[in-house]
Formats: C-alpha cells, structure tokens, sequence
C-alpha cells in the first residue's frame, strides 16, 4: 500500500484511529486472521465518506466490520482497508417503545437498555454477539426472532457515498440476508419497534436463553457462531452429526462435539484448517445426504 494513500488516510481519520499490518485474529470471535493493510476506526460520517471516496480514487478495496463474529479472515490477512465501526458509533436513545442505535452498538447493550427501559423484543438477541450493523446487515436471529421482526428503519451510506433512510419494509430482509448486503451499504443507524414489557420477566427470558447457549452451545471456544445456514427442512448440526463428523478436525480447527453446527477454534486453528474443514464437512454431508450445506460464515481475503 502506496504511503501517499496512507498519509491521506491518516489525514481523513486521526492518526490515533489508524493502525497498519494489525492482526485480524485480535478483531474476530474465531480468533484467527492475518494482517489488514489498513485498520480505521472512524469516529464520525464524514469520515466514513471521505475515506471511501480515498479508496475508490485510488482503487484500494474496503470491508465494513463490526464485531467480527461472523467472519473468518485469512491467514494472509487483507490487502485493503478494514473499517470498523464500534465504539465510536454506540450511541442510543429510546423514546416511546422505540430504540434508536448506532451501528457499532452491541446487541447485549441494545437488549439491555431496552430491558431497564421495560421494553420487551429483543430478549431473542441478548446472546448474540454482534453489533446492530452486523445484526441488520446480516437479519440476525435466534429463538425464534429476528431483526425483521422489530426492525423499523434504517439509515445507510450508499454506494454513491448518500445517507438515506429506509424504511425495513424496503430492505428485502429474509433468513441471514438482506438488501444492505447485496447492495455493499453501511448501516449507519437503526430504529427499532419495542412492546411495552415486565422487566422481571424480560430479564426472565434473557436468563433462560443464555442458559440455554450454555448449554448447548461449545462458547468455551472461539468461533463464529454456527458454522452453516440452516438448510431448507433440515438442521445443519443434526446432519453434521448423523454423518458421523462430531469432533472431525483439520489441524486445529474441530467440529464441536457439543453442537455440530459450530466449528471451534481449539487452540491454534489457522483459517487455512477452518477452511479445509468446512469444504470436507460439505462434501461428507452432500455425499450422504444430497444436502449443500452454505455457510453463514462470511469470508474475507480468500
Ligand atoms: C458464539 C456465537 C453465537 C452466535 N449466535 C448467533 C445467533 O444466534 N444468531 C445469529 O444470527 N448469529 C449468531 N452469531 C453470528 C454473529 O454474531 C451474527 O451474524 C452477527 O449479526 C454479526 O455481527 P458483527 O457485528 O459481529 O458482524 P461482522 O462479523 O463484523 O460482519 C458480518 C457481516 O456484516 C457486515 N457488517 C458489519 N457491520 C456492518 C454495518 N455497519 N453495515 C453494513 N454491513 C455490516 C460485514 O461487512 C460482514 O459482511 C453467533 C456468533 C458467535 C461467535
């Protein structure tokens, strides 16, 4: 990377918000990933822009991150400009059954200022372990819910560099898909429809889902969370383990024997060993069952 660009980044950004060759294993829930060129945390809208407008002048590629816990990097990490929006886009405020959130907001933090305001709906989330940008980008679910169901609108950066707000109804959210990734948009903001609730049964219903991830979820290990989507009229974990691949591993990465639909990191796993996983998982589960497991993992650097 050319450092007449970076020097522009640093411009656009402040230097204290760039980091260059930063780890990517520090930044996702699996743990793993090489070096990113560039690493910007920016702080405000402008800045999103004007570094985007940068990347584009001088063709340098970009990917929006949130928390990472849906993402395996490679491990020759990414050649291009990684953008998170985190702590410095978490503001929330909530007003007559409504949360409005930044992007870079958790969902455990959305769900629990919604739990101390009394408003109930998003119980289903308090688990996962996402940002509202990722969670809106992606239709996040669980239990039973998901982001559609209390979505009401959203504010993107487009590709044309505009902020627009949308309405949910125009987002075209189906299972873990949805306009704003088809179209490469930056959820910027999202407001969300709450239900007047009890607070002693909200936080009823929080506490009995995060026993049940417990339970029977492998959260001992780093991973993304489940591993494939679920395929139309079967369960992904349950046709993982009737082909007999609980505990299969390359290297270090394994089929968690607790839950088959999650691959861990046991340790050491190079993406290269997730990778090589999740290829010989499908072909075992396709040669046995005719079903292709997708998966809801996303990839970068490949
Ligand atoms: C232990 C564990 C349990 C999990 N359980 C669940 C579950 O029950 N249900 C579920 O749905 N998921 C689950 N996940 C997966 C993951 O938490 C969700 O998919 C989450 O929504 C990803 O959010 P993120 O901020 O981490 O996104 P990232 O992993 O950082 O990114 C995921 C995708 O979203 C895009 N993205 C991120 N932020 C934005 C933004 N602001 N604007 C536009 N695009 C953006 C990225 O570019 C990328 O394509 C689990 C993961 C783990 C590790």
């Amino acid at each position: 990377m050319k450092d007449s660009f970076i020097k522009k980044i640093i411009e656009a950004a402040g230097a204290a918000a760039v980091m260059t060759d930063e780890p990517m294993e520090r930044h996702t829930t699996f743990r793993i990933g090489g070096p990113a060129d560039l690493f910007v945390r920016p702080e405000r809208t402008e800045q999103i822009i004007r570094i985007l407008d940068l990347c584009r002048q001088e063709e340098v590629p970009y990917f929006l991150l949130g928390n990472g816990s849906n993402l395996l990097v490679s491990d020759a990490g990414y050649r291009g400009v990684i953008l998170q929006l985190d702590q410095n886009f978490q503001a929330c405020r909530q007003e007559a059954g409504k949360i409005t959130a930044q992007s870079g907001l958790l969902l455990a933090k959305m769900a629990s200022l919604a739990r101390e305001a009394s408003l109930t709906g998003l119980e289903f989330a308090s688990g996962i372990p996402g940002t509202v940008g990722g969670a809106v980008a992606m239709n996040a679910g669980a239990y039973g819910g998901e982001m559609r169901d209390i979505l009401q609108k959203v504010t993107v950066l487009t590709g044309d560099l505009e902020v627009r707000t949308l309405p949910a109804e125009e987002l075209d959210l189906g299972y873990r898909h949805s306009r704003i990734m088809d179209e490469n948009w930056i959820v910027l903001e999202a407001e969300f429809a709450l239900e007047e609730g009890d607070p002693e049964e909200i936080r009823t219903r929080m506490e009995e889902l995060r026993t049940e991830r417990q339970t029977k979820q492998p959260l001992e290990y780093p991973s993304a969370g489940s591993t494939f989507k679920r395929p139309e009229g079967y369960f992904a974990g349950k046709l993982i383990m009737d082909a007999g691949l609980a505990g299969f591993s390359a290297g270090d990465a394994q089929v968690s024997e607790k839950h088959c639909g999650f691959v861990i990191n046991r340790g050491c796993a190079t993406a290269e060993d997730v990778y090589t996983l999740i290829e010989k998982v499908q072909e075992r589960v396709q040669e046995q069952f005719g079903v292709l497991l997708e998966p809801e993992v996303r990839f970068l650097g490949f």
